[in-house]
């Protein structure tokens, strides 16, 4: 059993947080969030009253916040908990943020002697419930293995891709794979529902040819296909198009950076754009879907 900090119990960290108590560890929480944190009480978590006082005691630290920004203020801002953790602590930031505030927040944390890696996460809401994520990790080998002693509780698979930010940069890269599947899929759909086809038969179909991918497989994107889906709930997030928004903004950032050719990124990032701009940016990511429907 581990003394842990859990800050941040949006969609993706307060299961998270839960399933480290199911595990029998020690947690204490903080969010900004009054009823995030209310949650996290019910189901056994000690509430702190602050971010300091919620890493004080802890031998990890663990973040799951929604931007580079705020991981940026919260370790290192006027109150940020740098200053105050433990010194045999580790780190685990589990947000999905651009590498190089995980280069400024990993460098301050070195020189404080604590080690840190980056951790995000793949699988959604439903495989953070389940304890089933994937972790794509950047750090050292030795913080990596100590990290795993948690990660466990939380996923099942983790990789370690290699230093600081190199668990960021994987991570872009499955988003940006990730949404370029996703418009692809309600394309697909909508097409055939135009043509008269039935999306269930049409899904089916695709599941088991060359069409097949993960959105298909557990997140379909058309309502009534799948029961548990967020398309089935009125696109209530899941994954918010906000956050798929500043996703693709990290990959194009860094496609510019390193030169590289994102052609399907980039449309991906303008169709996401305009669907937020709409007035859809709350809405889980699948509700795409109705910027290719008449
Ligand atoms: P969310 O908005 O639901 O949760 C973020 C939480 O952080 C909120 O409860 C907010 O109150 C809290 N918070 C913000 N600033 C804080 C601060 N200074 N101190 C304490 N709490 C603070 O977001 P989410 O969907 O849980 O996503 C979190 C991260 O995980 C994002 O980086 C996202 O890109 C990534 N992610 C999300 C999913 C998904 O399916 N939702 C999947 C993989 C990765």
């Amino acid at each position: 059993m581990a003394n842990i900090a859990f800050i941040g119990l949006g969609n993706m960290g307060g299961p998270m947080a839960a399933n480290l108590l199911n595990a029998g560890h020690a947690v204490k929480v903080f969010d900004l969030v009054p009823a995030a944190l209310q949650q996290l009480a019910e189901k056994g978590a000690d509430v702190a009253a602050t971010a300091v006082d919620a890493v004080q005691q802890a031998e990890f630290v663990i973040t799951m916040l929604p931007a580079g920004k705020h991981v940026a203020e919260l370790f290192l801002g006027e109150q940020g908990i740098l200053p105050h953790i433990n010194d045999s602590a580790l780190i685990i930031d589990c947000s999905t943020i651009d590498t190089a505030t995980v280069q400024r927040v990993a460098t301050a944390a070195t020189e404080r002697g604590l080690a840190m890696l980056d951790a995000p996460v793949s699988g959604g809401v439903a495989a953070a419930s389940a304890g089933t994520l994937t972790f794509m990790c950047g750090g050292t080998a030795d913080a990596f293995e100590r990290a795993k002693t948690v990660l466990q509780n939380m996923g099942k698979n983790t990789f370690l891709a290699g230093g600081h930010g190199a668990g960021q940069v994987a991570k872009m890269c499955n988003n940006m794979l990730l949404a370029v599947q996703m418009i692809g899929t309600a394309e697909a759909l909508q097409l055939g529902a135009n043509n008269g086809l039935d999306p269930n038969v049409l899904s089916e179909i695709m599941l088991q040819s060359s069409g097949r991918n993960w959105s298909l497989e557990v997140y379909n994107p058309y309502p009534g296909v799948m029961e548990n889906a967020p398309a089935s709930n009125d696109y209530k997030p899941g994954f918010m198009v906000n956050l798929m928004i500043k996703d693709l903004g990290l990959a194009m950032e860094n496609s510019v950076a390193t030169h590289s050719a994102t052609p399907m990124g980039a449309l991906a990032r303008s169709l996401y754009a305009s669907h937020g701009v709409q007035g859809n940016g709350q809405l889980d990511f699948s509700s795409i879907l109705n910027l290719l429907r008449s």
